[in-house]
């Protein structure tokens, strides 16, 4: 459930009017509602509290320090995929004996980076890494807790740029040949074998595909467990968010209809895994990303002109897709509304950005009230896998930040300037 809703007309977050913060900041402009972090976080921590259990928040989703800090004070821990997210989850002041260091192509710098910071546990994609980072251990005279990711080759059925627990994609050790990777791994000294792990894919929204996996890789981190003492059994992230109707699913009437519509829900969730996972006697662990953030999040963007050609009714935004990609990479839907809710006959709009690509729009054919110049838009489920894939394509600014606390509002990055975009660069002297 989050906190953005209408309030006598006006679009708020939490006690604070988004058109105020619009108006003072300027757009694009993304705002994180910090109680509805607090609410995702809470309501999948309590769900498990059968098992002993950590969250670590896939940081991927959204790595602004103030969300992280946000998620460290409530006890999170941090799926990173980089040294520099590691660093990242410092500078915010989070726990690195809380990291789980996920990804295919961990360097040796950022190896070694992991291992003197003292991570839980570095989860491993392929053999060539394991022999990589019992060297990098040996050299530091130190030992590395790994496990290694199974895929068990299971169609998570989500879009093909997230489904990951299938052989035909690059993540994870094949389900069949686990075993003797671990056999082999045991052999090598500065490694210890801590737990095992598993991630199918993302934005599930049924708990079925987690519940045949969870089945399917059982037996094997049974006899993995008993045979190397494990600690841990990651399940990976992956839990959808309801992208549509974003704005009504913040409501708690919404979400008790949800177990009819067979909606993925942290109580749904516990209720299957719980009983499978708590006789295994291990530590699990979860890696949440967009659960956590997506819906804690909105990008807000002013109307710069509506352009009507032939049958089309172009609504032309300031926000584009340097700022939020997912629609033009994954053809995601988010949610559009106005800032100040409008009556009236609703007409078949697409909302595109500026820039000189066709793949900038936000969406097609969509019935959105009349809007005109200088009105007021926000994307809804901006919160996860938004700023953090912004770049600075047609040599435009990140956006601002804000992340908002009851009736406070902060600044947690401020927009940049656009000569910083271009600071690092050099112009040889031979050209001039
Ligand atoms: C991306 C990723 C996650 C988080 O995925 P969400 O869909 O955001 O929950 C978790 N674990 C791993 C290994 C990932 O790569």
């Amino acid at each position: 459930m989050h906190h953005f809703q209408y309030v006598g007309g006006k679009l708020m977050c939490e006690g604070v009017s988004v058109e105020s913060l619009a108006r003072k900041h300027g757009t694009p402009l993304y705002i994180y509602s910090q109680n509805t972090l607090a609410d995702h976080f809470g309501r999948l921590d309590s769900a498990l509290t059968e098992l002993d259990h950590t969250i670590c928040f896939a940081m991927k989703a959204n790595s602004n320090l103030a969300v992280i800090r946000t998620l460290a004070n409530l006890g999170s821990g941090f799926d990173i995929v980089s040294a520099g997210e590691l660093k990242r989850v410092i500078a915010a002041g989070g726990d690195p004996a809380k990291c789980i260091f996920a990804g295919v192509g961990k360097t040796e710098e950022e190896i070694e980076y992991a291992l003197q910071q003292g991570i839980y546990s570095f989860n491993v994609e392929s053999e060539p890494e394991l022999v990589r980072i019992n060297r990098v251990a040996a050299r530091l005279k130190k030992i590395a807790p790994i496990a290694v990711r199974v895929n068990p080759n299971i169609d998570a059925h989500t879009h093909a740029k997230i489904t990951t627990g299938t052989y035909e994609n690059k993540f994870g050790i094949a389900f069949e040949q686990v075993e003797g990777v671990y056999a082999r791994a045991s052999k090598l000294k500065n490694l210890r074998l801590r737990g095992i792990q598993m991630h199918i894919g993302s934005q599930l929204t049924q708990v079925k595909p987690y519940e045949l996996a969870v089945k399917k890789v059982l037996p094997l981190v049974q006899k993995l467990a008993s045979k190397y003492s494990f600690e841990f059994f990651s399940v990976g992230g992956g839990l959808g968010v309801v992208y549509d109707p974003a704005l009504e699913s913040g409501s708690p009437a919404w979400w008790k209809t949800a177990k009819a519509k067979n909606i993925l829900t942290p109580s749904s969730y516990a209720e299957k895994l719980v009983p499978l996972l708590k006789p295994l006697g291990l530590k699990i662990l979860l890696e949440p990303g967009r659960f956590i953030t997506a819906n804690a999040g909105i990008l807000v963007t002013r109307v710069e002109y509506v352009k009507r050609t032939g049958k089309k009714n172009f609504v032309i935004v300031d926000a584009a897709m340097n700022d939020l990609i997912r629609p033009a990479f994954y053809d995601s839907y988010h949610e559009i509304v106005p800032l100040t809710k409008k009556g009236g006959a609703k007409i078949s709009s697409d909302v595109v950005g500026p820039i000189c690509e066709s793949g900038d729009i936000f969406c097609k054919n969509r019935p959105l009230p009349k809007v005109g110049e200088g009105d007021y838009l926000a994307l809804l489920s901006a919160g996860a896998y938004g700023f953090v894939m912004a770049s600075n394509y047609n040599a435009r600014g990140f956006a601002a930040e804000i992340l908002v606390n009851g009736k406070n509002a902060a600044v947690i990055r401020a927009r940049q300037p656009v000569e910083e975009i271009w600071a690092s660069e050099k112009i040889p002297q031979w050209l001039k």
